[in-house]
């Protein structure tokens, strides 16, 4: 355990060089630039018959790029999923690499490109394939469940892979059929998942993600005095009290499914502020409020916006586009992908 807390500690360094990498990307660009720049993209994805994957976290232009061009712009499975149906031979990824990892691993015929493969997440960082290789073996007799937010290698040592949409199901059913799961990496997310499904063997990584563990209960609260009738839509990787505080609690495309369906007209959102863009587009008059991270004694690190997904900006899209540099190229090595396939495939199979 001593060795998985020093990888978490880490994650503070990491953020802050994210944050960094990030704002220095697109940095200066001014709006006659910023067009020639999304005119560009749009030719070479032509040009090199590719198509743009984003997902809901990363900037309005990305995704904006994605509807205009025949892309997608989902959560990191309907990601993967569309790149399989598409028949671009090449797949640009907007997003963290365990994403572009899991298109490559449903898709190894195509070229998988990202504007930036250190583009991380603290899910993924806490959790090393060896330091979790460990765990499972000190643990023979759980079935493991991981998070969509790993990588290959460790995909390639789970018996199920899971995604926010459907963790909860999967979870009480082999709660059903009596299994001791092993949970990771985000203790958020599994802990909700436990307490719903009334899993009673269930162990849970220490993993977090940095976004959705720094909204603040206090401030939900005060925002809900100002905004009585606001409803309160919320990712499970948050705390447990923000959690406590939501009318809805889902994944990506459940939140915004909400702001259509409910009869709110205005919402206090509880995940990255990215997903505006297409929350906006489900439900065009009505009002989104990020939840508060800050306030008093505030310590989040990344202060809402996840510092990797930042990383992703129209300069280093049209580069990979232009260079294809094999540093933003996927590779995963085959017999971790053959492995990592078998819990990916049980989750779409069921
Ligand atoms: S928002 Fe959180 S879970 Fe999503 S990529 Fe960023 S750090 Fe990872």
């Amino acid at each position: 355990m001593m060795e998985i807390n020093r990888e978490i500690d880490n994650i503070k360094i990491k953020v802050k060089h994210a944050k960094k990498l990030a704002e220095e990307q697109d940095a200066g660009l001014d709006k006659a630039a910023r067009k020639h720049l999304i005119i560009k993209i749009k030719h070479l994805l032509k040009k090199k018959k590719a198509v743009l994957v984003a997902h809901y976290y990363t900037a309005p232009e990305l995704q904006q790029l994605a509807d205009e061009t025949g892309g997608t712009v989902a959560d990191s499975l309907e990601m993967a999923k569309f790149g399989n149906k598409h028949p671009a031979s090449t797949l640009v990824v907007a997003g963290v690499r365990f994403m572009g990892e899991t298109a490559k691993i449903l898709n190894p015929e195509k070229k998988v490109l990202m504007p930036d493969t250190r583009a991380d997440c603290s899910l993924d960082i806490s959790c090393p394939a060896s330091l979790f290789e460990k765990y499972c073996d000190s643990h023979p007799d759980h079935t493991v469940v991981v998070y969509a937010n790993t990588s290959a290698a460790v995909k390639a040592r789970a018996d199920w892979v899971v995604t926010s949409g459907i963790a909860l199901k999967i979870a009480k059913h082999l709660t059903d059929i009596g299994e001791k799961i092993l949970w990771a990496p985000d203790k958020y997310l599994g802990n909700y998942v436990k307490r719903m499904s009334g899993a009673k063997n269930m162990l849970l990584w220490p993993g977090t993600c940095v976004v959705h563990e720094s909204f603040k209960a206090k401030g939900i609260k005060d925002l809900k005095l100002q905004y009585p009738e606001a409803a309160v839509l919320v990712h499970p990787e948050s705390p447990e009290d923000i959690i406590a505080m939501a009318d809805i609690v889902g994944s990506t495309t459940a939140i915004i499914d909400a702001a259509k369906k409910l009869d709110a007209k205005s919402f206090i959102v509880a995940t990255e502020p990215g997903i505006f863009y297409k929350m906006k587009q489900a439900a065009p008059d009505k009002i989104f409020m990020e939840a508060p991270t800050g306030g008093d004694f505030a310590t989040c690190e990344s202060c809402l916006r996840c510092p990797w997904m930042a990383m992703n900006g129209l300069k280093n899209l049209a580069q990979v586009l232009e260079d294809e540099n094999p540093d933003n190229e996927i590779h995963i090595d085959e017999t971790i992908r053959q492995k990592a396939l078998i819990p990916l495939n049980r989750m779409l199979d069921f």
